[in-house]
C-alpha cells in the first residue's frame, strides 16, 4: 500500500469536469458531490455526495477536510484514507469482515462514527447518472445560448 502522504489541490466547480486530474479534489456545492480520482494511483474516480448522511465537508478557507474517512473497498485496490486538510492520510485496507460490519453500520441516518463504506459501483451510480443528465441539459442550454449570441 502507497504510505506516501499526498496533497490534493483543491478546485470549486459547478460541474465537474470529464476527465479529473490526479491529486485534485473536486467540490461542487451547487450539486453538494465531491470527486477525486483514487490517491492509490488506480485512476478509479471516487465520487463522495456530500450531505448530513454521507459525507461532511469542512472548508477553513484554505484546505478541505472531510468525514468520515473514504473505504473503496468496492475497487480491487481497497483504499482508505481520510483526507485532513488536503492530505491524503492513509488508513488501514478494508478486510472482508470490516467491510461486512460497516455496510451493516451504516445505514442511512445512522451515526456511527465508523468510517463509511462506498463502493462506486453500488453507492455513486445514481448521482453520477443524475449529474450528467444535468449536465446534458445544461450543455443543450449553453449551446443553444451560443447560437444565438
Ligand atoms: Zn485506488
Amino acid at each position: 500500500m502507497n504510505a506516501v502522504a499526498i496533497e490534493l489541490s483543491i478546485v470549486f466547480v459547478d460541474l465537474f469536469p470529464k476527465y479529473l486530474e490526479e491529486r485534485t479534489l473536486y467540490i461542487s456545492t451547487k450539486y453538494q458531490t465531491a470527486s477525486h480520482l483514487c490517491p492509490c494511483g488506480c485512476q478509479e474516480e471516487i465520487v463522495t455526495p456530500l450531505s448530513p448522511d454521507d459525507w461532511q465537508m469542512t472548508y477553513d478557507g484554505r484546505t478541505v477536510s472531510m468525514q468520515p474517512s473514504i473505504g473503496n473497498w468496492g475497487l480491487a485496490c481497497r483504499s482508505h484514507y481520510w483526507i485532513r486538510h488536503n492530505i491524503v492520510d492513509w488508513a488501514e485496507a478494508w478486510t472482508d469482515r470490516q467491510v461486512l460490519i460497516a455496510r451493516n453500520i451504516s445505514s442511512p441516518k445512522k451515526h456511527s462514527g465508523i468510517s463509511r463504506v462506498m463502493s462506486p459501483y453500488e453507492r455513486s451510480a445514481p448521482v453520477q447518472r443524475e449529474m450528467s443528465r444535468t449536465m446534458s441539459l445544461w450543455s443543450k442550454i449553453v449551446s443553444l445560448f451560443s447560437m444565438r449570441g
